[in-house]
């Protein structure tokens, strides 16, 4: 099985990626995550990325798409994944498909997880995240169990630098110009599902498994 999530930053794609990974045993495969590792780890993709991602801007899609292409590509994917945050436009929607298309695949489900922009904003300021292990919280909806750390890894809890309230502005901007688009790219195929990503995140997964089963 191969998902899409689609949706606003802070919508909810990362939380639902891993439900969805845990539940149905496929990689979730977040380019956020991969860029972050990258930079944590002081690469040269790393260090390119972050000029991009501290403006709250897209990496260019053809760095994004060759780390994309290269993981996807690993024995792990074989059986399907979920990808978080990738596509982000349609020229990367567009690559994906060709090269599937190639292999006799498809993207099996896009799902949209829907949030008004309004709760974007309140949202983010809340997210925390580990940068170890790429793990996700809120501080009040999906609080960690010891403040500041953890729970999978027991590192130390951060607020992204692209979390601050200015660079979520300029992200939102550009998820409206840039990837909203997808919605109506994989509505023509046939493939898309909308879920309501305002209420409890395990309402939001109960929706989707009520799609994917
Ligand atoms: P995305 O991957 O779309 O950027 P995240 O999954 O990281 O979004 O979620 C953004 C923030 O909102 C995180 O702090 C997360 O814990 C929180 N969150 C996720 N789903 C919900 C939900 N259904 N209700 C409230 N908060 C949520
Ligand atoms: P995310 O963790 O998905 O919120 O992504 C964080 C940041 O990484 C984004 O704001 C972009 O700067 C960059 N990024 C992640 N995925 C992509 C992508 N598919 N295309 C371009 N930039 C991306």
């Amino acid at each position: 099985m191969k998902i899409v999530m689609l949706g606003a930053p802070g919508a909810g794609k990362g939380t639902q990626a891993k439900m969805i990974a845990e539940t149905y045993g496929i990689p979730h495969v977040s380019t956020g995550d991969i860029f972050r590792a990258n930079i944590k780890g002081g690469t040269p993709l790393g260090m390119e990325a972050k000029t991009y991602m501290d403006k709250g801007a897209l990496v260019p899609d053809e760095l994004t798409v060759r780390i994309l292409l290269d993981r996807v590509a690993q024995d792990d994917c074989k059986n399907g994944y979920v990808l978080d945050g990738f596509p982000r436009t349609i020229p990367q929607a567009e690559v994906l498909d060709a090269e599937l298309d190639k292999l006799g695949d498809k993207i099996d489900y896009a799902i949209d997880v829907e949030v008004p922009d309004e709760n974007i904003v309140k949202r983010m300021g809340g997210r925390r995240a580990c940068l170890s292990c790429g793990a996700t919280y809120h501080i009040v909806h999906i609080p960690p169990k010891q403040e500041g750390i953890c729970d999978k890894c027991g590192s130390e809890l951060v607020l992204r630098d692209d979390d601050k309230e200015e660079t979520v502005m300029k992200r939102l901007a550009v998820y409206h110009e840039q990837t909203q688009p997808l919605i109506d790219f994989y509505t023509k195929k046939g493939v898309l599902k909308t879920v309501d990503g305002t209420v409890d995140s395990t309402d939001v997964f109960a929706a989707i498994r009520g799609i994917l089963d």
